[in-house]
């Protein structure tokens, strides 16, 4: 039966040649996807096919979610649409009413509020915990403790968990640990070797790697955290557009070589840094000045882009505006990860163990080399000699 053009429009007999093959995953768009027979959806669709509906998963996000499990060593990922959905997702997946949950002081600042601010409306009670707590977190476990979250190192004061000593206590009382393991990017920090039972990283970082996507991921090991977190996938609608999972995977390619210039770089920045008269302190956790220096040794096995600086109290507020201000290369912007470096004031965080006043800078690394980077920190650091 001839039919119509505007029918061809949607229904055309033409086909692209098989067998095309690159490195390339391809985009796989879809909200409708499809069934061979009505059969496998008449009791509504099978639950066993991945291939649903679009929110579910294409091939493109789940080639992602089935790297990141396996570059973690977990057994299962989910992706979601960025770092902070990845943190709510966890509250959302582990806790109910009347419910109480551990929140280190260095967390990333949405996780705490999203729990003090959103969590509490339904019940669900945060306790901040002091960053260098170790074993001793095993007071603070309630009865009704659902969850305990670590964060190693936290990502503006750069303070180093005892996460072994944490998730000991925590595994005695039957409560799942779940690490923001972004600093790591699954690569510098084994989570599940030191004993969380939930990875979850900020993929917008150092996967993505070019400040210009955004995405999350939660990895687990056990059967029933990948039930909850599978159903509450399921239930919320966190889809992922395959065009971001498609530069995720491109990032995965060139991680390992951005992050060993991260690395080198970063070092090389902050121990300048250290030499300069105008810092009291550099937190960066390869350098003993760091709070949890020891721990870092022993349980990373690399350090990545991000530093804080302490500028010596004698320096006043407009003065270390003035001097990022005056930074070149350094751009201003929140985030870490991507290829251009960044510097970000943190007028405000205080610690149990250290107020920090208005003189805390982050520095984030980028692929430029370390060297110009110094210069340009030279020559705006002298706004700071008036
Ligand atoms: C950036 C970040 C997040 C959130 O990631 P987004 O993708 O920006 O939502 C979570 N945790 C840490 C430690 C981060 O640095």
């Amino acid at each position: 039966m001839a039919r119509d053009w505007q029918t061809r429009l949607i229904h055309s007999g033409a086909k692209a040649p098989e067998g095309f093959r690159s490195f390339a995953t391809p985009v796989h768009r879809g909200s409708t996807t499809l069934f061979e027979t009505a059969a496998e959806v008449a009791d509504g669709s099978d639950q066993t096919n991945p291939y649903r509906y679009g929110i579910y998963g294409t091939p493109t996000t789940l080639e992602l979610a089935g790297r990141i499990a396996e570059l973690e060593g977990g057994e299962w990922s989910v992706i979601v649409p960025s770092g902070l959905a990845a943190i709510s997702i966890t509250y959302l997946a582990l806790t109910k009413a009347g419910g109480h949950v551990l929140v280190p002081e260095n967390a990333y600042g949405p996780n705490a509020l999203l729990a003090s601010r959103l969590m509490t409306r339904f019940g669900v009670e945060t306790e901040t915990y002091p960053h260098d707590i170790a074993g001793g977190i095993a007071e603070r476990i309630r009865e009704n403790t659902q969850l305990i979250w670590c964060e190693t190192p936290g990502s503006v004061t750069m303070e180093v968990q005892d996460v072994p000593a944490i998730a000991a206590a925590a595994r005695a009382r039957g409560v799942p640990v779940a690490l923001d393991n972004t600093y790591g990017a699954g690569v510098f920090y084994d989570g599940f070797g030191h004993g969380a039972d939930i990875s979850m990283q900020a993929l917008t970082k150092y996967v993505g790697g070019h400040s210009d996507l955004l995405l999350g991921s939660i990895t687990v090991r056990d059967p029933a955290l990948r039930k909850a977190f599978d159903d509450a996938y399921n239930w919320l609608g966190f889809s992922v557009s395959p065009d971001e999972c498609s530069l995720a995977l491109r990032g995965l390619k060139t991680l390992a070589v951005r992050l060993k210039h991260f690395e080198q770089a970063t070092l090389e920045v902050a121990r300048w840094m250290a030499t300069r008269p105008e810092i009291e302190r550099v937190l960066h956790p390869a350098l003993p000045s760091c709070p949890g220096h020891d721990i870092w040794k022993r349980d990373f096995t690399g350090s990545a882009s991000i530093f804080s600086v302490l500028f010596r109290e004698d320096f006043s507020r407009e003065q270390l505006l003035g001097f990022v201000d005056r930074l070149e290369l350094f751009r201003i912007g929140f985030s870490w990860g991507g290829a251009a470096s960044l510097v970000m004031p943190y007028f405000g965080p205080n610690r149990a163990a250290q107020q920090f006043g208005e003189r805390l800078v982050r520095f984030n690394i980028g692929l430029e080399t370390a060297a110009d980077l110094c210069a340009d920190l030279e020559q705006a650091l002298v706004v700071l000699r008036d």
